[in-house]
């Protein structure tokens, strides 16, 4: 009989990997046409409110604004600073290659704009079988699709409560481990979360459960 298959899904932002500047290498970009950091702060902030954050997007909210810049140029750079600012935690990698070596599949399951994340999963250079793109706050529907293809239960590990909560609102622990990765000094580490998850502090935590 062959082997039951297995999956382990991730979240990727400040779960596998970070940005490490908190976005001021991307306001230098722009700061260079005049535009206050302040105000590139800020109109970060609404791009992010209004949809999924893109350099794109954020391109068109300052040109919408009226500011003149070179937009191919600096589009490039900040591309650049993506690239350079992303910083994957230091047992990311080993930990996803000892998972793949035991033959679980490793999925990716990230919220934002497509072009953008996907962008981000490249540059980090982790390694996966598969990458679903969904939207902040509301990753269940794809969990459960997932979860479908698999007899054992699915493990999805989130820096994020809220995440974890509305997928625990709508499958049971036979369907899906939640694991809340809560890293010290983290985003969300001092939330509340409305359910039971197994937490984490470190990615490294979870390779106890993966023996059988
Ligand atoms: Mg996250």
């Amino acid at each position: 009989m062959a082997a039951m298959q297995k999956c382990i899904a991730f979240d990727f932002d400040n779960t596998l990997a970070r940005a490490t500047d908190g976005y001021v290498g991307l306001f230098a970009v722009f700061q260079k046409d005049g535009m206050s950091e302040d105000y590139l702060k800020k109109t970060y902030e609404a791009v992010k409110e209004a949809s999924q954050f893109s350099i794109e997007k954020y391109c068109d909210a300052l040109e919408a604004d009226g500011n003149h810049f070179p937009r191919q140029e600096r589009q490039v750079e900040a591309e650049e600073w993506l690239r350079e600012s992303l910083h994957v935690f230091p047992e990311t990698r080993a930990v996803i290659e000892t998972i793949r070596e035991k033959g679980i599949q490793v999925i990716i399951v990230s919220g934002g704009e497509r072009s953008y994340q996907m962008k981000k999963i490249a540059y980090s250079e982790i390694r996966y079988d598969e990458v679903f793109i969904t939207h902040i706050g509301n990753k269940a529907d794809t969990i459960q699709e997932i979860s479908g293809r698999f007899a054992s239960p699915l493990v999805y590990v989130d820096d994020r409560p809220m995440e974890l909560d509305r997928i625990r609102d709508k499958m049971s622990d036979e369907t899906v481990l939640t694991v809340w990765l809560r890293r010290p000094g983290g985003k969300y580490t001092n939330d509340v979360a409305e359910h039971e998850h197994i937490i984490i502090s470190n990615l490294t935590e979870l390779l106890p459960f993966l023996e059988n």
